[in-house]
């Protein structure tokens, strides 16, 4: 955490040597001691302390410099700092004016040059301050600050990204400066370039990323973003539950593994806010919980986790090249891919123009606040919408479930319908589907088809969240492993047909329960044709895979 600053400012470089000196010498362990030779110098060192969110405890400043006296800095100061304690530095001559100024700039106290011995004029007045001021100032955030607004596609995925990568960061909302005099004071601060480029993410440096891509912002996150050799025994594409699984057995039982995940480790699971049914939690998990704990594992048996998005796959022999986004390349002997779903698009006029700005699909727990005390909208039938409603309905007036089928007795566990059931302020809504999407820059209303009667209601809605299934994220694969006609991967079995072996297949053996059609690269979890699309199957898969890697490296190398 940075110190507080001590602020002093004197136009005689003498003096300002002098007292700097005196306040390192008693301050310097607790504070930062900063100095500046006239008033707009240091109000350019406020500013950028302010940016970055820093403290400043003390202003001590002489009243006669040309240009800007004291008194005049700390007006414009204290409308940044207006808790920071205010000395005045004055020669006896002007004792009337600082005076004066006790009332007009809030000075607490004005003391005389030359202080000397500090011990007896100088330190017993600033002990005092200072005491009163750590004792009334809460500590400042000083993790990365997103400032943006609530219903900007980009703020949202700025804040999803940093929350899921367990990155804490403040957030800010533009809209609210009237009630935060902290957005109020870094609008005012900020270029207008920087306002017009918003979502802006303020590092504690002090260096400020405009609308950063989710590789900047891993980059500036301190996210590793590139592999650190050019060869492991084993790479894993997607960090979800099979992925995470498969690079903790695999790097406890001695491989060189590199995870690689485009968004954030723990996956689907992650944007779970319950886990009810993974076993040893008896009263269920957070995914974010799962997947921390999960990272932690992976980490401590030395699993390298790139952040970063697989694009191209390469096979040369016995290697298995991979091409990220960046257009780095790395190598391995034996490829997992772990890459399991994402949503799939609800196809209805006005929706994908709205996703981010009041429509989001999965449950993005980053919203969940911000609907306090609204009406949210819950699409879909499955356990994912139900546990999405679960976690809304504490923060939302009211949770509207839309179902296109009459029941949930086939999509959902029997926990959650009675969960749903026993919660007053949850609705569900069933034979009903999502028509069209209105608002100019933000969701304002859905209209919403009753299958049983064709009617068609428009309501209005703020927040509407998509959960109806997924697909396979597989296409960068299409042709070099087998897949079926939704993009889910054939592996063992599924890949024997007729008795006849994959077309290329050129060893003497069939392929291993979880290989694909080329051999070396595996296949694990809800991405896998014929999955059981759940997180403890994945983590099973994840794990027994292993010890077929181990099987087909002990052949090649
Ligand atoms: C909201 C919600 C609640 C759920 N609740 C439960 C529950 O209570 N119990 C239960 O058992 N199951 C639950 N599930 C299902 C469970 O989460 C999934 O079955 C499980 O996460 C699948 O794990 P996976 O590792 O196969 O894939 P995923 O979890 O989908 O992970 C795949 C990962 O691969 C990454 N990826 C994809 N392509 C690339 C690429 N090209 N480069 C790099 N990375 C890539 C993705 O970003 C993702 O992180 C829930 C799912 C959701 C969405």
């Amino acid at each position: 955490m940075a110190k507080p600053a001590l602020l002093t400012v004197d136009d005689d470089r003498e003096v300002l040597r002098a007292i700097e000196r005196d306040l390192r010498r008693k301050y310097g362990s607790d504070y930062r001691v900063l100095r500046a030779g006239s008033g707009p110098e240091a109000l350019e060192i406020v500013r950028e302390l302010k940016i970055r969110n820093n403290s400043i405890a003390l202003f001590l400043i002489d009243q006669r410099m040309p240009g800007m006296s004291g008194v005049d800095f700390l007006a414009q100061a204290i409308d940044l700092y207006p808790d920071a304690k205010r000395v005045l530095l004055t020669a006896y001559a002007d004792t009337d004016a600082a005076i004066a100024a006790i009332n007009e700039a809030g000075i607490n106290h004005y003391l005389l040059k030359p202080w000397d011995p500090p011990e007896e004029n100088l330190y017993p007045v600033l002990d005092e301050l200072l005491e009163d001021w750590g004792a009334a100032f809460p500590p400042q955030f000083e993790g990365i600050r997103v400032l943006g607004n609530r219903w900007s596609p980009a703020s949202h995925s700025i804040k999803d990204f940093l929350a899921r990568n367990h990155v804490p960061y403040q957030w800010l909302d533009i809209e609210t400066p009237a009630s935060d005099s902290e957005v109020r004071s870094l609008i005012e601060l900020l270029d207008e370039e920087d306002i017009r480029s918003l979502p802006i993410v303020i590092l504690p440096n002090g260096v400020r990323l405009r609308q950063p891509s989710q590789a900047d912002l891993a980059e500036h996150a301190g996210l590793r973003t590139r592999a650190t050799e050019a060869f492991y025994d084993l790479a894993i594409v997607g960090g979800g539950p099979a992925g995470l699984a498969a690079a903790v057995y695999g790097a406890s039982e001695g491989l060189r593994t590199v995870m690689i995940e485009r968004e954030a480790p723990g996956g689907q699971a992650g944007m779970s806010s319950r886990i009810e049914n993974y076993l040893g939690f008896p009263s269920g998990l957070t995914g974010a919980d799962l997947a921390r704990r999960a990272v932690v594992q992976a980490r401590r048996f030395g699993v390298e986790i790139i952040s970063a998005e697989a694009t191209e796959l390469r096979v040369d022999g016995p290697y298995r090249f991979l091409k990220l986004a960046s257009g780095e390349e790395l190598s391995c002997h034996a490829l997992l891919v772990a890459t399991g779903v994402q949503w799939r698009k609800l196809d209805a006029p006005g929706v994908e123009r709205l996703t981010g700005a009041g429509i989001y699909y999965g449950a993005a727990m980053t919203e969940a606040m911000s609907t306090t005390g609204e009406d949210v909208y819950v699409v879909g039938g499955a356990n994912s919408a139900g546990q999405a409603a679960m976690h809304f309905s504490r923060y939302a007036q009211r949770v509207v479930m839309l179902v296109r089928g009459s029941s949930l007795a086939t999509s959902m566990s029997q926990y959650l319908i009675n969960q749903l059931k026993a919660t007053p302020n949850i609705q569900i809504e069933y034979n009903t589907s999502i028509v069209e999407a209105h608002g100019d820059n933000r969701l304002e209303a859905i209209s919403i088809r009753c299958s049983t009667t064709n009617e068609v209601n428009k309501v209005p809605a703020n927040s509407l969240f998509i959960m109806i299934g997924a697909a396979p994220n597989t296409d960068w694969l299409a042709n070099i492993v087998e897949r079926d006609e939704r993009g889910f991967i054939y592996s063992g079995p599924h890949l024997t047909r007729d008795g006849k072996r994959p077309n290329g297949w050129k060893l003497d053996r069939e392929p291993g329960l979880l290989e694909t059609n080329v051999p070396g690269i595996f296949v694990v979890g809800d991405v896998r044709h014929g999955s059981v699309k759940r997180v403890a199957s994945g983590v099973g898969e994840g794990s027994v895979a292993i010890s077929f890697v181990h099987q087909y490296l002990s052949k090649v190398v």
